[in-house]
Order: structure tokens, then C-alpha cells, then sequence
């Protein structure tokens, strides 16, 4: 559904149930309320309310729940094309004014068409995971160069302050939002603030269903795996590990499959791959769920 209105930032193509993403419905929800919904309308129209873009969106939480999926289909979505997503520890550099060159570089396209066309330029999203790497708290970095601190400075004066962009969207992602240096998180910053995390038993469903979707569409998934029965045998699970368990199943298969008579030359007929509730349970036990670790030892 195209906007009705007549900006250019923004023609938005928002279909959540096609991007591949199972349960956080709430979480997504959210993350259009507070960050994409005022870019549907013009800036000059939320200037007249006293108001500016959302230009940062943290999402937090465990490993694996889904965060870098998340930005990724987001950003795709808006951009129409693969966007980049950048790990923190690639901007530092060993050369004196290079992590402040890539920030720099990481901005640059946004802020030349900024100057070219102005409140008519598209959007450009920018995605930086293990945010944590590069935004401790200052003053705290390792090493104490100030280098970290310097960078985070430089980020903070491409959100905001002189070099102020109003055609970026900033997408951090992080296990340790608690790290993070807290001027980063104000409001007019990365001010939107999501946890994402672990899913519960519907939201499991949808995951498996997923991660089980091609298996299924080309007859290779047994019709008495019952999807229902799996998400209530995988309480904490993250759906990475979900993701781990269809994996590991889909390896019980193939390894039945095989025929074994002749190691030199193994043979498998392909039509005859059933991935069954059997493999799926095997699965289960051999994945586990790392859910219990204390997020200190995440560091
Ligand atoms: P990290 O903090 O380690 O970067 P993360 O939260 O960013 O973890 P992802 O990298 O998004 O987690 O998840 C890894 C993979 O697990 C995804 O590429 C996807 O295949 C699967 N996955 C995780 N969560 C979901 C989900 N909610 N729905 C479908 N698949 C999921």
C-alpha cells in the first residue's frame, strides 16, 4: 500500500507477515508506531507539530532472538535493497583518525544527497551491530586511547548537533544495552528503544513453521510433525536455536537416507528425504538452549 500522502522520504511497503520473521508481532508493531509511522508524513508536517523524525531505533536483548533479522528485513523493506549492516569492531582502525573516517565514511552518502535534494532525499539506513563494541560508555574503553570515546562522539554529532541528518535512520543493535554510553540513548538519538526477546510458544510455532516452510512446500517434512507439539517441547529456546533444531533434524534425515553399502561411492535418493517427528525430537535433545547463562558471561 503506497502512502497517501505526497512525500518523497517515504513510500513504505510494510507487509510484517511476508518478511520471515516468527512472533515479536508486538515488538514490530512498536517499531513502526515510534520510527516509521511520522515518516509517512512530509517533515515540514511534523516540524508544524513541533516534532522531527525518530532517526535511531536500539533493539536489545539475548543472542539469536532475532535483533539483526529484524534490521535487516526493516531496512530491505525501506530501501528496497539489501542494506548494509556494519559490526561494530569494523569501524575501529589501527590508524590515527581512521575509526573516525569510517564513521564518517558511513554517513557520507546520506549527507551528500542531504545537501543535494534536501527534505526530498530518500531515506538511507544504517545498520550497526555489537553497537556495544564501539559505544561504551566514555571514558570507560579498554586501553583508555580515547579512541572509543572519540567515535562516539563523532556518531553522536552525525545524529545530532551540527551535522544533524534528517534523511538517516540508525538501526543499533546490542547483547549489552546496559555497556552502552547513556547519551547515546536520549531522546532525539537512538530514542526508540525495543528488547527482543525470546519467543514464547506461538511465536515458536510461527519460527519453526518458517524454518520448516521449504521443507514442507516440496513434500520433504512427514505429515505427523506436529509444529505445535515442537514449541511446547522448547520453552527458552531463541529462534536461532529453533532455527538449529529444524537444521539438526533435516541432518537425521538425510543420514537415514543414506545408503550405506558402498562407502566409497554413498548413494541417496533424494524423493525419499522424510523429515520426521522422530528427527525432530532427537533434535531437540541435541540442541540446547543456552537460555540460564548469565548475560555477563556474553562479554
Ligand atoms: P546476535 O545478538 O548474536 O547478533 P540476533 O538477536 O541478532 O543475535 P539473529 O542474528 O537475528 O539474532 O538470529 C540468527 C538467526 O536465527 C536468524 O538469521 C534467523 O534465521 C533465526 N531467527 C532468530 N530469531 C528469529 C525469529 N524471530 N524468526 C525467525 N527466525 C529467527
Amino acid at each position: 500500500q503506497k502512502a497517501t500522502t505526497s512525500s518523497k522520504i517515504f513510500r513504505p511497503d510494510f507487509s510484517f507477515s511476508k518478511m520471515g520473521i516468527g512472533g515479536l508481532d508486538s515488538e514490530l508493531g512498536d517499531i513502526f508506531r515510534r520510527a516509521f509511522a511520522s515518516r509517512v508524513y512530509p517533515a515540514s508536517v511534523l516540524a508544524k507539530m513541533g516534532l522531527m523524525h525518530v532517526r535511531g531505533v536500539l533493539l536489545y536483548g539475548a543472542p539469536g532472538c532475532g535483533k539483526t533479522l529484524i534490521a535487516r528485513k526493516i531496512g530491505k523493506m525501506l530501501v528496497d535493497r539489501e542494506p548494509k549492516v556494519v559490526n561494530g569492531p569494523e569501524i575501529f582502525s589501527k590508524y590515527v583518525g581512521g575509526s573516525e573516517e569510517n564513521i564518517r565514511n558511513l554517513f557520507a552518502e546520506a549527507k551528500a544527497e542531504q545537501a543535494e535534494k534536501g527534505d526530498e532525499s530518500e531515506l538511507h539506513v544504517i545498520i550497526l551491530d555489537e553497537l556495544d563494541a564501539i559505544c561504551r560508555q566514555r571514558g570507560t574503553t579498554r586501553g583508555d586511547t580515547g579512541v572509543g570515546d572519540s567515535v562516539v562522539n563523532q556518531l553522536l554529532s552525525y545524529i545530532d548537533g551540527v551535522d544533524s541528518l534528517n534523511n538517516i535512520l540508525l538501526i543499533g543493535m546490542t547483547n549489552r544495552k546496559d555497556m552502552l554510553d547513556e547519551a547515546l540513548l536520549r531522546p532525539g538519538r537512538l530514542e526508540v528503544h525495543v528488547e527482543i526477546g525470546l519467543p514464547d510458544e506461538r511465536g515458536r510455532v510461527q519460527i519453526i513453521s518458517i524454518h520448516t516452510n521449504s521443507m514442507k512446500a516440496n513434500g520433504f517434512l512427514d505429515s505427523q510433525v506436529n509444529v505445535e507439539e515442537l514449541a511446547t517441547m522448547t520453552k527458552n529456546y531463541t529462534g536461532a536455536e529453533l532455527e538449529g533444531v529444524c537444521k539438526a533434524a533435516a541432518s537425521y534425515a538425510f543420514e537415514r537416507n543414506i545408503d550405506k553399502s558402498n562407502l566409497d561411492h554413498p548413494h541417496a535418493n533424494i524423493d525419499n528425504i522424510r523429515v520426521m517427528m522422530e528427527d525432530f525430537t532427537r533434535a531437540i535433545n541435541e540442541v540446547k538452549p543456552a537460555f540460564g547463562v548469565s548475560m555477563d558471561q556474553l562479554d
